[in-house]
């Protein structure tokens, strides 16, 4: 069998090579690790907290509800999340002058997973030089069991990612007993296997060509950077000319620079690219290069810092300007917005009423000689507690305000539609008028709202 010609002179794609990263210990490489398993860990373990009988963090679609905590948002609230996701924004804006991208080399979910199924693909398949050994050598039953172990650890991996997804949108714990019976619904099938095939194929095989070809932040990026904003960069100064050396011999006398042209910080980069060259988009910001030439540098006895974070103003001997306007603006920007959000739903109202006129019959002439409308008033609770509520209206004089009662019972998230008949003296009417139907929670009377509606009278 011939092996397939792969066209790239003139083509318009290259040929992807397997990248196998070479494994590293470091400063950074630790606080990676640190990252994964706090972010992964968060992921996969929210959904199974309980707050106040239900689970903590829930977007409830069908009931338009969203959960987090001791806080339950509406549909009316959703301009909250509208405000977050500026957060988010402004967040990357500022971390990205300050600090280049730092969420790409820590925190991206791409990298995060990434980093995951690497670390099983080395437990499965051992160290680098083994990978790419095990990936030449013909197929023995070896080689398949390796592999087919491999491939079972990133598919139960990704099921379990996609199955954690839908757990945040269905109550997982009920979810759980759906997949051990294999009677979760259409959706919710589509759903854990779409989101888990996602995690398969961008963790286990695209990696680092999401990184490059498909993420808008990597090609947008470099409009916020400036002279001085932190990037990993190789001090080429300190490092030309590169080139071996016996360890030990006299680098001036040869001419030589720092770099002992040893390749580590290329084997090491998830990317595939030489940090010499110097800043490239397809650069993440791992900062494993850092931690690979700093143990080499450790071995020639060599002062560490080759490769390093700096500004590029620091690398060509200027001052360095961590606090500047841009950064001033995004902070302040950043501050206040925070501030804002938390100071809203703090003190957003958590009551709410609806009062609907019964459209059954406009009005009703009593015996006593009084008129009466129907309304249904909607109590809506949104805090985290029940509260007893008392129903008022005013607008009308003499207007009497009859419903079952004294007070009405709404537990935490809940609406409570609830009949109400308002009554007034015929002969005090002029005509309809504009009432307010007022509701108060009985134990924090803080906690009111009021709404309007039409009063018919038999003169309208
Ligand atoms: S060049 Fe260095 S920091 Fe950039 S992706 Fe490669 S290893 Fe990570
Ligand atoms: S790890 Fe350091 S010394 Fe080795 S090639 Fe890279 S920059 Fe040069």
């Amino acid at each position: 069998m011939t092996a397939p010609v792969v066209e790239t002179d003139g083509g318009l794609y290259a040929a992807r090579q397997k990248i196998y990263p070479r494994e590293i210990a470091g400063r950074f490489q630790s606080m990676r690790t640190i990252a994964v398993w706090v972010l992964l860990g968060i992921y996969y373990l929210l959904p199974w907290f309980r707050w106040s009988g239900r689970q903590a963090v829930l977007f409830d679609l069908p009931a338009r509800k969203f959960h987090i905590f001791a806080l339950t948002l509406w549909p009316q609230d959703f301009y909250f999340l509208t405000w977050l996701l500026v957060i988010a924004s402004l967040s990357l804006f500022f971390f990205t002058a300050l600090a280049g991208r730092l969420f790409c080399g820590y925190a991206c979910p791409q990298t995060v997973w990434s980093e995951t199924y690497l670390w099983m693909e080395r437990l499965v398949e051992g160290s680098r030089s083994q990978q790419m050994k095990l990936a030449k050598a013909p197929w023995t039953a070896g080689k398949v069991l390796r592999k087919t172990a491999k491939q079972f650890l990133w598919i139960g991996f990704g099921l379990w990612t996609g199955f954690t997804f839908v757990g945040y949108f269905t109550p997982i714990s009920e979810l759980a007993g759906k997949v051990l019976h294999f009677s979760t619904g259409p959706w919710e099938t589509f759903w854990v296997l779409f989101y888990g095939g996602a995690t398969y194929v961008n963790a286990g095989f695209m990696r680092e060509q999401v990184c490059k070809y498909m993420c808008p932040y990597a090609r947008f990026q470099s409009a916020m950077f400036d002279k001085d904003t932190l990037i990993i960069m190789y001090d080429d100064t300190r490092g030309e000319p590169r080139g071996a050396r016996k360890k030990g011999s006299d680098r001036q006398a040869k001419g030589l620079g720092d770099c002992v042209d040893c390749t580590v910080c290329v084997q090491v980069c998830p990317t595939g690219i030489d940090i010499r060259q110097g800043l490239q988009y397809e650069c993440i910001a791992c900062a494993a290069c850092i931690d690979a030439c700093d143990e080499v540098m450790d071995k020639v006895n060599y002062p560490r810092g080759l490769v390093r974070y700096d500004t590029q103003n620091g690398l060509e001997g200027k001052p360095r300007h961590v606090i500047r306007p841009r950064t001033i603006v995004y902070a302040t920007l950043l501050l206040a917005l925070s501030a804002g959000l938390v100071y809203t739903i703090t003190h957003r109202n958590v009551v709410g009423v609806d009062v609907l006129r019964d459209r059954n019959a406009l009005y009703r002439e009593r015996p006593d000689g009084s008129i009466e409308n129907v309304y249904n008033v909607k109590i809506l609770n949104k805090d985290s507690d029940a509260h007893e509520f008392r129903i008022t209206g005013t607008g009308l004089p003499g207007l009497i305000v009859d419903y079952v009662g004294p007070t009405v019972w709404v537990g935490p998230g809940e609406v409570q539609g609830v009949p109400v008949r308002i009554r007034v003296a015929e002969d005090s009417l002029e005509g309809g008028a504009d009432i307010e139907v007022a509701i108060q929670a009985t134990d924090r009377p803080e906690l009111r709202a009021g709404g309007k509606a039409r009063f018919i009278a038999p003169s309208d």
